[in-house]
């Protein structure tokens, strides 16, 4: 028998628009900021309204304390200094801050519905013992008192960065830590990826009347604030000014401060306005562009992975290079026309990937920054045709780098825990683009696209992971996608297709193919001496389904993935044919493409010898080369 309990929650999630099983925890957070830009620091006043609705009883809670992370001898400081290839925008920065410099976030008092509690300080975590547990469904109120010190800018956050923006205040407030299916998520902050509970921020930030600020979310007081929000002149008495911003629907804030922002709006009717804030000068003189390049960039991206339904998105010159947050994003902002529009659609893209569909960063790193870099790859194609006529090529090029040295991990490494930068980037950059784009070579690209936007409708605003959007694109395309997800994410296993031998037959000839370690469907291409092109297609037995493919090709039998060969029968002779090519169209991860292509010796004798050459030989003997088609 259902508990009465029980009932009540399934009815208020399944209000809530989830499905039963379905549940993710809710937080409402009201800031008000004092800041005193003299000394770099700020008193904060912070009251969350967090909803459990989860089936768990909680005892404790945990928020992120991300400043504290910019103090000599932190967990970021020591990994920046002992991984193998540091990140040089880090390296021994942190070490060498001096106490005016550190980051330091700090909690006076905390109350759970005005009792007071007990918490612990423990880096960039703050644990927190509950006097009375949260039960499921309950609302907690916890009311704090905090102060906190801007680390000089050193990685995405922080004052003064190489650009002479004053303040880029990201992960800046104390946030509570996501608590999902799995449990706590308390990641020390070491430098990469987020994850935060969906919900909504008002902040106000009271400040020296001469800074302009942008941030997450709409301005509530624009009349009274000025600074290009509206028309309105400044009061030249007010020494001081508070700033009233407003965020639905968003998992983070993010705000930047200068006394020198330009602030341009670029006004879009067919989807958000563009807010842009930057120090003009001729660094800069390309952000007058932009917005021309913003406009497309969301039209297309409106059409293809879902409507954007914020009233607008910010450009921020801030931070260390480009970052995401909730409607904005700071960049570093001197820079060329391709570059700029680069790095902004790369960061638009994420209010898709990260900011709409809020996967765990920290598991999920390649549905993030893969999905961003994979919708930006599509986007910069149409910009800038000229310089993207092989859309993903300098992914596949990536992957298959790392993939071939000893240093790849696997994709579902916590994005903290791999060994080298390089292998996190590789994995979640590139690979995780290879992953999303190499789907169109099993489902076909118009099911990765439908696939992309159902993605987007019913997953948005939620957390979804790997496993759902796997089932997104097997009810899309009818195809069992286990194997391949098993095998891309989980491991380290590499796709190697080879053409193994070429023999002549009784009644014509036989080509013998052989493969790696992971199962793929293949094409394979045969041209024959008088011109005439064969093409077919060999599903792997995995798939339970194939998709849809076109006259000339043919469909051959499964490939049992059991089997390390498989054959293909021709009525034509050895001699007649001119060539043989695995992988003519699609893109396709083969991590060695020398054997993937054969050009047959004229004057083979078939009498005596089958063709079967080592790579080593056909490098010599010269009868491989590479493909202009894949440009790998
Ligand atoms: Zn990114």
């Amino acid at each position: 028998m259902k508990s009465l309990f029980s009932i009540l929650l399934c009815l208020c999630i399944s209000l809530s628009g989830y499905s039963q099983s379905y549940w993710q925890q809710e937080a409402h957070y009201q800031m008000d900021i004092n800041f005193d830009s003299e000394n770099h620091s700020f008193d904060g006043a912070q009251e969350l309204t967090f909803i459990n609705h989860s089936p768990d009883t909680l005892n404790k809670v945990f928020y992120h304390l991300y400043f504290n992370a910019f103090q000599p001898g932190s967990m970021m400081d020591v990994r920046s200094r002992t991984i193998l290839d540091p990140d040089r925008r880090v390296g021994d920065r942190i070490a060498k801050l001096k106490d005016n410099e550190v980051g330091i976030q700090q909690i006076i008092s905390l109350k759970h519905n005005e009792v007071a509690l007990k918490f612990v300080h423990d880096r960039t975590i703050l644990e927190v013992f509950l006097e009375n547990e949260i039960l499921p469904g309950d609302t907690a109120i916890f009311s704090m008192e905090f102060k906190a010190q801007v680390p000089v800018q050193i990685r995405r956050s922080g004052r003064m960065n190489k650009e002479g923006i004053d303040y880029s205040m990201s992960q800046w407030y104390p946030k509570m830590c996501e608590y999902d299916t799995d449990g706590w998520h308390t990641n020390p902050y070491v430098g990469r990826e987020f994850y935060g509970i969906w919900g909504s921020f008002e902040v106000n930030i009271n400040m020296d009347a001469s800074y302009t600020i942008a941030a997450t979310g709409v301005l509530q007081n624009a009349e009274e604030i000025g600074h290009g929000y509206s028309k309105t002149a400044l009061d030249p008495t007010s020494n001081r000014l508070t700033w009233k911003f407003k965020a639905d629907k968003v998992h983070d804030f993010v705000w930047a401060a200068d006394p020198d922002y330009t602030h341009d709006i670029v006004v879009n009717d067919n989807g958000p306005d563009f807010h842009l804030f930057y120090l003009k000068g001729e660094k800069t003189k390309e952000w007058d562009n932009l917005g021309a390049y913003m406009i497309k960039t969301f039209a297309y991206a409106d059409k293809n992975f879902g409507k954007y339904p914020y009233p607008h998105y910010s450009i921020i010159q801030g931070g260390d290079g480009g970052m995401e947050y909730p409607m904005a994003t700071l960049i570093t902002g001197n820079r060329k026309l391709k570059s700029l529009v680069g790095v902004c659609v790369h960061e638009a893209m994420h209010s898709w990937y990260q900011g709409m569909l809020a996967t765990n960063e920290s598991l999920f790193s390649w549905m993030d920054e893969g999905f961003t870099s994979y919708a930006s790859n599509r986007i910069e194609q149409q910009l800038f045709p000229e310089d993207w006529s092989n859309t993903h090529g300098s992914s596949y090029k990536g992957y298959k780098r790392i993939a071939n040295s000893k240093y790849e991990e696997p994709l579902c490494t916590h994005a903290d825990h791999f060994n080298t930068n390089w292998a996190y980037g590789t994995a979640s950059y590139s690979k995780g683009v290879v992953i999303l784009d190499q789907l169109s070579h099993i489902v076909g690209q118009e099911i990765v696209d439908s696939s992309l936007l159902r993605y987007f409708n019913e997953w948005s605003f939620k957390h979804p992971t790997a496993a759902d959007f796997k089932r997104i694109v097997e009810r899309e395309s009818g195809i069992e996608l286990d194997w391949y997800f098993d095998y891309f994410v989980n491991t380290t296993k590499t796709i190697d297709y080879a053409i193994a031998e070429v023999s002549a037959t009784e009644n014509g000839s036989r080509i013998l193919l052989q493969k790696g370690e992971m199962p793929m469907p293949i094409e394979v291409e045969v041209i024959l001496n008088n011109g005439t092109t064969l093409q077919y297609y060999i599903p792997t037995v995995l798939m339970r389904g194939e998709k849809e493919i076109e006259v000339p090709m043919e469909q051959l039998a499964d490939w049992a993935w059991t089997n390390p060969t498989y054959a293909i029968s021709l009525q034509h002779k050895p001699q007649d044919i001119a060539s043989i090519n695995l992988h003519p169209s699609s893109s396709i991860a083969d991590v060695e493409s020398l054997n993937d292509y054969l050009v047959i010796p004229t004057k083979w004798n078939w009498e005596k010898h089958n063709l079967r050459l080592t790579l080593e030989e056909k490098r010599k003997k010269g009868t491989v080369q590479k493909l202009n088609k894949i440009k790998f």
